[in-house]
């Protein structure tokens, strides 16, 4: 019996192949009809006898190509039109759009094989694409995703690509993104100040990679924007730009063009192995076999970041030179986000770089790359964008629409409609003017290509931040406004990535956070589900002599710890008359706000030992702490201590009772080492042994943890196996950072089931 059917399909099914893949299926199953993307997915009218009707529907779940995500497959029937045959339809416009795009991705081996065989003809030609590879979510303006809806837009194809993109059986065929040397953008090779010297591809990669070799610094612009690269073995050239850049600190990515060279002077698990070659490609941290690049890379610190090569002028880059190390890291200035349009790259990465590598296709949405680790063989994220973003998340179906504004440092928002939540790329930190602007308008760019329209909007509860007053600015268009804790956001965020419901008992470690009594918080233990949250323990609180200045000023903070476990004048004091000063603005109690962030005791516990003073990136003097716990840790012995607590309502871990004990350890001659070791061990065993008493008074088994102290993977790893040992049921973020990347998510998440 002839039957016809309509198939909708939706989840990321455009621009993956996913129409030529559903033509063949056709073909081999006899299916009469046609297939085209809408704005909801795409659209199948299949006809033919009834059990090839059936066995097509069913194949086509079986084995959708790689880079597709069936979110869901509807079924309805339809009378029979009499078709003769299979077509690929034109797109059409419907009245919803929920179409979702597809992450930029690695080139594919197929094409990595053309790009370097002579005889093709699209030999070193570094847009080479297909249906499996190349960009997607940085090139599309608009939706359905079609050529004459991304940056691709200007380009006509030639003969020969066009014969490529019309045949069914080719493995170009429909790939919107798909050209060649003679029809696709070209690469140029220009001067500081935007001169092109070079046109001809060999000459642009030759000359890059002599400039490299020569100590210059040449800003890349890759896939989600433009990356400024340097010889990593290079000290001078680093350090150049370290000072050009404004960034004295914070360690820089590099790529390698193999695993064996990676493995060469890196260590590297199997989970990471799979990791680092995976078609997102993110930058994995790992553990230093051998220094072999130049300590400048990542100054004082026994992990690196690193990377193999996603694009094709990548791959040609290694090629010609398959040994070299270069750092490869966003190309901004200090915090702002990532330079990706051109106008602005002379403009603003021109004083940094001496050269730039440039094309003539607009990236219509910037990203970073991402940046993950792995802890006992989880593997985490400390930034997820590029190759994961926009990727949705399945979640709760509620009937309204949501968009939650994340927080002001590694800000990602996320939006929320149907069954899904989708997390925007890391914008970064918004505390320039630069931030702002680029924050908005992404909101506003994500908003058009999934014509979102937010009918409630959530935010953090700090007034400060600057994503807080956006949302009132919405809020006064007449949007629905909620907020929520960032500590219950972050904990909330671990639920609904681990799909969970709660209670649970959440321990958020992290830098600072607004409190409900307008503190910062930063230590929490909470007891939370997805709409409240009692507050069970944190440490007590300490002042932040002038601040947000103590942040980077980390003594301000270890002179204000000794003094509330001392008394002024204590011989660990830094800088004796500066350090009276910040007394005397912490007696008068001036802009010297509470704190129990985590975050801000390991700052001033690594002031107290010596490790760090002052700092330029958020997070440092935290870091070398790490790093001196755990060159402490190969001798040290467990002494059992537990922080005193006190209270018997909300528990306060007595910070000074670190503070004395660890000064104790200092008296008595232990190494700054081994006293950073202990200090962490002992933050984790009063953990544990408070897990394990609010346990005993709740009932709950489950713990979370979440917050960016979390990334500290010393803390990290003693607590997981502290928690283990206990058997408790720990939930860490799988999908989404310890780190503000989360708050979005958990806010969502809090929003939706506020909403319900
Ligand atoms: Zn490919
Ligand atoms: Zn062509
Ligand atoms: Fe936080």
């Amino acid at each position: 019996m002839i039957v016809s059917r309509e198939i909708t399909i939706s989840g990321i099914v455009q621009g993956v192949g996913f129409r030529p893949y559903i033509y063949r299926l056709a073909r081999l199953h006899a299916i009469r009809g046609g297939v085209k993307n809408d704005t909801r997915g795409v659209q199948i009218i299949a006809e033919g006898d009834e059990r090839d009707v059936d066995s097509f529907i069913d194949a086509i779940s079986a084995e959708p190509p790689p880079l597709a995500f069936i979110e869901s497959l509807c079924v309805a029937a339809k009378e029979p039109i009499g078709a003769d045959r299979f077509v690929i339809e034109q797109s059409r416009e419907a009245l919803e759009r929920t179409a979702f795009i597809a992450p930029d991705t690695a080139l594919c081996d197929d094409c990595l094989y053309e790009l370097l065989s002579v005889k093709d003809r699209r030999y070193q030609y570094p847009f080479i694409t297909c249906t499996n590879c190349g960009p997607r979510f940085s090139i599309v303006r608009d939706i359905p995703y079609d050529r004459k809806n991304t940056s691709m837009a200007g380009f006509t194809m030639c003969v020969a690509c066009s014969r490529e993109y019309a045949d069914p059986d080719d493995r170009r065929f429909h790939t919107q993104p798909d050209t060649c040397g003679e029809c696709g953008p070209a690469m140029v090779f220009m001067s500081a100040s935007g001169e092109v010297l070079e046109r001809a591809i060999d000459r642009v990669t030759q000359r890059t990679v002599d400039a490299l070799r020569d100590g210059a610094i040449v800003a890349i612009k890759g896939v989600g924007g433009y990356l400024l690269a340097c010889d990593a073995k290079n000290d001078a050239a680093v350090a150049i730009l370290r000072s050009r850049k404004g960034r004295p600190f914070k360690p820089f990515a590099l790529m390698a063009g193999s695993m064996k060279r990676i493995e060469s002077f890196l260590h590297v698990s199997p989970v990471e192995r799979e990791l680092l070659c995976s078609r997102e490609r993110p930058i994995v941290l790992l553990k230093i076999k051998n220094r072999e690049v130049c300590e400048g890379i990542a100054p004082g610190l026994s992990d690196i970041g690193i990377m193999l090569p996603y694009a094709p002028f990548q791959h040609l880059l290694f090629k010609e030179d398959p040994d070299m190390l270069q750092v490869m890291t966003s190309g901004n200035i200090s915090d702002e986000p990532i330079v990706f349009r051109d106008g602005e790259a002379i403009e603003r990465l021109g004083r940094i770089a001496d050269y730039f590598v440039s094309y003539n296709r607009a990236i219509v949405a910037f990203s970073d790359d991402s940046v993950r680790f792995v802890q006992d063989e989880i593997p985490c994220f400390i930034r997820r964008s590029r190759g994961y973003v926009p990727v949705p998340f399945k979640s709760s179906v509620v009937p309204e629409s949501i968009l939650a504004t994340g927080g002001d440092l590694k800000n990602s928002f996320a939006f929320s409609r149907d069954g899904v939540i989708i997390l925007s790329q890391f914008v970064g930190d918004l505390s320039t003017l630069a931030g702002n602007d680029v924050y908005t308008e992404t909101i506003a760019h994500l908003g058009r290509i999934y014509a979102f329209t937010p009918e409630t909007v959530i935010s953090d509860l700090h007034p400060g931040y600057f994503t807080t007053q956006f949302a009132d600015s919405l809020e006064e268009t007449g949007l629905g406004r909620l907020k929520a804790q960032h500590h219950h956001a972050h904990i909330v965020s671990v639920l609904e990535d681990a799909g969970r419901e709660g209670p649970v008992l959440g321990i958020a470690f992290d830098g600072t956070g607004y409190g409900t009594d307008g503190k910062l918080w930063g230590s929490e233990f909470l007891v939370a589900d997805r709409t409240h949250f009692t507050r069970m323990a944190h440490f007590s609180y300490f002042p932040l002599p002038g601040g947000e200045s103590a942040i980077r000023d980390v003594w301000k903070i270890g002179t204000a710890l000794l003094n509330d476990a001392f008394g002024p004048g204590h011989e660990l004091m830094r800088r004796g008359r500066e350090a009276e000063s910040v007394l005397e603005i912490i007696g008068k109690n001036i802009n010297s706000p509470l704190t129990c962030s985590i975050g801000r005791l390991c700052d001033g516990m690594s002031s107290i030992l010596g490790i760090r003073d002052r700092v330029t990136a958020e997070a440092e003097a935290a870091q070398l702490l790490e790093e001196a716990a755990l060159r402490g840790s190969r001798n040290a012995r467990d002494d059992g201590f537990i922080i005193p607590m006190h209270g018997d309502g909300e528990i306060e871990i007595s910070t000074t009772g670190l503070v004395r004990y660890c000064e104790g350890l200092l008296k008595r001659g232990y190494s700054t080492d081994e006293t950073a070791y202990r200090f962490h061990a002992a933050i984790v065993r009063t953990t544990v042994a408070l897990a394990e008493s609010l346990r005993e008074r709740t009932g709950i088994n489950a713990v979370a943890l979440s917050g960016g102290a979390f990334q500290n993977r010393l803390l990290l790893g003693l607590s997981m196996r502290g928690l283990r040992e206990k058997k408790f049921d720990i939930l860490i973020p799988r999908k989404i950072p310890f780190n503000d990347g989360c708050l979005a998510v958990g806010q969502v998440a809090i929003a939706k089931e506020i909403l319900k």
